[in-house]
């Protein structure tokens, strides 16, 4: 029988690589927190409707990317594809939109049939950002500075730009649309086949194309700016001069456009260069009219989500990051006459040092081997606690990466000794009997 294997795209986040996962929740969580954001856990099956409804059943993630399945009782599902829908569900459900501002974060899976590559997988986690109930471009101000900030913490800074762009209101949207397919329609034959295919679908979505020929007919189509309301340009103009003013690598993007039916307004990406096709590391903007459209009280809302794989990957190539290493600081060794004696004595050292990382061997080999063990663990010291330690209530210490004797300690000075061994090496092992 051959061996089963994941599902093509559906990647193992492996012990070596959770440093980098760790690194990039820890500090996100810190910085969300310091900002006044909640956390929200969500489910990752909705009903299909919602996303149907939410992300919008012309674009690409409903059309062909979307994991769809009915349960046992025949009810139409879907694994989440990303997560607005259905933070927007749960604070409808929960009465969560009334006369108050909501500041939200999620972190979780999200699962998207495409064609698997570097950067692109079929499950991906991303990190996401949701703010209900401030339509003033200030909001969306503050969500830049947060992932600007970010990207400082984790010294991206200098690696991504921003890119934004204006699509006005749903109405200045749908006036625009009119004009470009009016515009299009007699070129047709001439467009790449997705754009023709988008044309009657996501006709916006054209803008994006990659295809040489298409964008060069777009040179002369009609621009998205001389349709949008003067309120909407005013604010955005001042959203740029904010985001000039604290440093922000801007540029307007004109052609900048969502995958996803419900933006107005202000729409961004950060991106790099360092990623090679798959560049956008973050993505959002406003979609004050979605709320409304999953029947709950008008709400205006402005969010963006970002895919943790391609930060880590970026994380990797530029090879910075200070990733914590989950070396040991004592390698316990014993044998088969001592090993439960001695895991009580070793409850004691946890109970008085919790700071402290301590492997066990439980394969109880040879003492050889044992040693062996305990040198490639990296830990600083092993404790060897056998038959002779135990008829004298003692254990032995032996420094692994150092040239010196090893020593003889009762129960009662180890203790003593190892507040003092970790605290010069910055352990902060003070006593802490619990
Ligand atoms: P792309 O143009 O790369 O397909 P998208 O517009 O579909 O992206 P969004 O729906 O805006 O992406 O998702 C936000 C972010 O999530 C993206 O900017 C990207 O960083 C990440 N992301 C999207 N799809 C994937 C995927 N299949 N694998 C890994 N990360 C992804
Ligand atoms: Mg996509």
């Amino acid at each position: 029988m051959s061996k089963i294997q994941a599902v093509r795209g559906m990647n193992d986040i492996l012990p070596e690589e959770i440093g980098y996962w760790h690194y990039f929740e820890d500090i996100v969580k810190q910085l969300l927190a310091s900002y006044g954001y909640s956390e929200i856990r969500l489910p990752i099956i909705e009903k299909s409707q919602l996303f149907h409804r939410g992300v919008g059943s012309g674009t690409d993630i409903v059309e062909k990317e979307t994991y769809d399945f009915t349960d046992r009782s025949d009810e139409a599902l879907t694994l989440r594809p990303e997560g607005t829908a259905g933070c927007v569900r749960a604070m409808i459900e929960h009465g969560l939109l009334r006369n108050q501002l909501q500041k939200l974060w999620y972190l979780g899976p999200m699962f998207r049939y495409e064609r698997p590559q570097k950067g692109r997988y079929r499950q991906f986690y991303q990190f996401g950002v949701e703010v209900y109930g401030s339509d003033h471009i200030s909001q969306d101000a503050e969500l830049l500075s947060l992932t600007w900030r970010l990207w400082q913490k984790l010294k991206l800074n200098e690696y991504v730009t921003l890119q934004i762009n204006n699509l006005g209101s749903n109405e200045d949207r749908q006036a625009y649309i009119d004009a470009l397919v009016e515009y299009l329609t007699p070129l047709k034959d001439q467009l790449d086949a997705d754009s023709q295919r988008r044309l009657t679908k996501n006709p916006l979505r054209i803008l994006d194309t990659k295809d040489e020929n298409t964008k060069t007919l777009l040179i002369n189509a009609p621009k998205m700016e001389d349709f949008i309301n003067t309120s909407s340009q005013s604010q955005f103009l001042a959203l740029y001069h904010y985001l000039t003013s604290i440093g922000i690598p801007v540029e307007v993007n004109p052609y900048l456009v969502r995958g996803l039916d419900y933006y107005s307004d202000t729409v961004f990406e950060w991106v790099t260069d360092k990623l090679g096709a798959q560049g956008t590391i973050c993505a959002g903007g406003r979609y004050d009219k979605l709320v409304e459209g999953l029947n709950g009280p008008p709400t205006p809302a402005v969010g963006f989500a970002m895919g943790i794989e391609r930060i880590i990957l970026l994380l990797k190539t530029l090879d910075q990051a200070p990733i914590k290493s989950n070396r040991p600081d004592i390698y316990i060794i014993s044998d088969t006459y001592s090993v439960f004696e001695s895991m009580q004595y070793i409850e004691g050292i946890r109970q008085r040092f919790p700071q402290l990382v301590i492997e066990q061997n439980t394969t109880l080999g040879s003492f050889k081997s044992q040693f062996k063990k305990a040198d490639k663990s990296g830990a600083d010291l092993a404790i060897v606690i056998a038959e002779n330690e135990l008829s004298t209530q003692s254990c032995i210490v032996k420094f692994l990466r150092k040239e010196k004797e090893q020593i003889c300690l009762t129960q009662d000075k180890l203790y003593g000794f190892l507040r003092d061994y970790f605290s010069t090496k910055n352990k902060n092992a003070e006593l802490s009997i619990l």
